[in-house]
């Protein structure tokens, strides 16, 4: 017999067919409470979608150790060889709505919650191992310019490059955006790079820079530009379907951990700002040690309850894994709990998904709205105190980092500049093939900006490499002359000039 049907507060249900009606064709009566409490549990079903990385698929698994990190962390998941911690992975595209396609080119979320003895750890990486900007301040406006414009609703290919050309930092993730790894054909054919330097701290309170890389197994598979469209005519959903389906038949998409490590000491001189995400640490000075693997195995039961609910936070850390002072992520650490608050609610953390479940949870946080689990019972809420409360653990401390300076504004100021690992990118790791649809991609998007801007676009593509430069500004149509003349200059006096 099938299980009997109840209202949402257990009363058993008799007809769910017909409202309750004063005669047969009569109005419907207020005392239907089952018809209003589903009516009204209906009108709240959305929650607010997020900002970015509003279009997602997830799933669960493992992560295991395959080497010994312990002389750089003492985090206690990376402890021992074949060390095995339950996992919750979400892959997800940035600009676009919830509803949006899965094949747009747009960076790839690649987020990771590590249900660990110590608390969840969350590392919130993308496809792509820099950022388009490398201070928070700067984040509502880049992403309003991935998003609509406030007027006709539509994107807007003048947003888009006005202020990535007025951003010229910004060239070395936009080249690898518009290569075919921005579409990638599916999410186990990518890699994830925290994109960050993180610190990691030994038992000895040894300090590392750290990166991670996690290589897909499956190998890496892009689309063109012609079949991300046609993907998008016809599975709007095609890398949703693909990992579910994938987990489904058994095939367990697999990624390896890859991490550089840096000792602290050595950033300071280092030919590369760590702390500047538009910026990588080239593999030849500090190669990639393998240390681990994720497998996927387990399809969420239910996408809103596991997937739409899950809330990543790169502040989630747990002892011998820490922040850089990286600017972008400073901001993250902020910003990312703060919109799950706005999402999910103040007790968002206690939704299964997001729970701490490898490790006991004993804060003196208490109440607010939707608080379901026991709130703390009758233990103390007020810390000191002499009633048995939870107490801090000094131990768990990492080592500060040591900082120095007058606070103020201040653009980063390692000596690099901008140019060299795009030009890296574009004239060493790049096939002819990949330069060529590198262009076409670009110039299939550039076209319909205004004349300034794709000159002034072009210019910082000049910049980058001559070649690039030219060959973009001939796809799109405009004087390659004026495009060099405007290379030359300062970025302010190139943004005057094209003002
Ligand atoms: P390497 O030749 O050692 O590494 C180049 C890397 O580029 C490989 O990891 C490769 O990934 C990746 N790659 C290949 N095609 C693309 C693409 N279209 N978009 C983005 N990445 C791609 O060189 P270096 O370490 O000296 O770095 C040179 C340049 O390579 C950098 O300036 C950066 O632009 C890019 N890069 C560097 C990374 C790093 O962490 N050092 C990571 C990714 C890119 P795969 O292994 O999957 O083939």
């Amino acid at each position: 017999m099938a299980k009997k049907l109840t209202t949402g507060f257990g009363k058993p249900v008799d007809n769910d067919q017909n409202s309750q009606t004063a005669g047969p064709n009569g109005p419907v009566l207020m005392q239907d409470v089952h018809l209003l409490e589903k009516l009204g549990h209906f009108d709240r079903e959305r929650i607010p979608e997020r900002v970015v990385h509003a279009k997602g698929a997830g799933a669960h698994g493992y992560f295991e150790v395959t080497a010994d990190v312990t002389p750089y962390t003492k985090a206690a998941f990376l402890s021992e060889i074949g060390k095995k911690t339950e996992v919750f992975a979400r892959f997800s595209t940035v600009g676009g709505e919830k509803g949006s396609a899965d094949a747009e080119r747009d960076p790839r979320g690649f987020a990771i919650k590590f249900y660990t003895e110590e608390g969840n750890y969350d590392m919130t990486g993308n496809n792509t191992p820099v950022f388009f900007i490398r201070d928070p301040l700067k984040f509502a406006d880049f992403i309003h310019t991935q998003k609509r414009n406030p007027k006709t609703n539509l994107k807007d290919p003048d947003m888009f490059w006005d202020f990535l050309s007025l951003t010229p930092e910004s060239v070395h993730q936009v080249t690898v955006l518009f290569s075919d790894r921005g579409t990638p054909a599916t999410y186990r054919n990518m890699n994830g790079y925290s994109s960050h330097s993180y610190v990691w701290t030994n038992a000895a309170g040894e300090q590392f820079y750290v990166q991670y890389h996690f290589k897909t197994e499956q190998g890496i598979k892009n689309f063109t530009a012609a079949e991300a469209d046609a993907m998008k005519a016809k599975d709007p959903d095609h890398a949703t379907r693909d990992l579910f389906e994938a987990i489904e038949r058994g095939d367990f998409p697999v990624w390896r951990l890859e991490m550089q490590i840096m000792p602290v000491a050595e950033a300071e001189d280092y030919r590369f700002d760590v702390l500047d995400i538009t910026k990588v640490w080239p593999h030849a000075d500090y190669p990639p040690i393998v240390i681990g693997r994720m497998v996927l195995d387990r399809n969420p039961e239910n996408y809103f309850a596991e997937v739409e609910q899950s809330a990543f936070n790169p502040s989630n850390f747990v002892p011998g894994i820490g922040p850089s002072a990286d600017k972008m992520l400073q901001g993250r650490l902020f910003s990312y709990h703060d919109t799950h608050l706005h999402r999910l609610g103040t007790n968002y953390h206690l939704l299964p998904i997001n729970a701490p479940k490898n490790a006991p949870m004993a804060s003196y946080q208490r109440d607010g709205a939707m608080r379901h689990d026991a709130n703390g019972g009758d233990g103390p809420n007020y810390w000191p105190n002499s009633m048995g409360g939870p107490a801090p653990d000094p131990s768990s401390a990492d080592p500060g980092m040591p900082v120095t300076g007058a606070i103020g504004r201040t653009e980063y100021t390692h000596p690099n500049d901008d140019f060299v690992q795009p030009r890296a990118l574009f004239r060493d790791v790049m096939t002819a093939e990949d330069r060529d649809h590198l262009i076409s991609n670009i110039v299939g998007h550039l076209s319909n900006a205004q004349e300034r801007i794709r000159l002034r676009s072009c210019a910082v593509f000049y910049k980058v490499d001559p070649e690039y430069g030219t060959r973009v500004a001939e796809g799109v149509g405009v004087d390659v002359a004026e495009v060099k003349r405007l290379a030359a200059m300062s970025a302010e006096d190139r943004a005057a000039a094209t003002a």
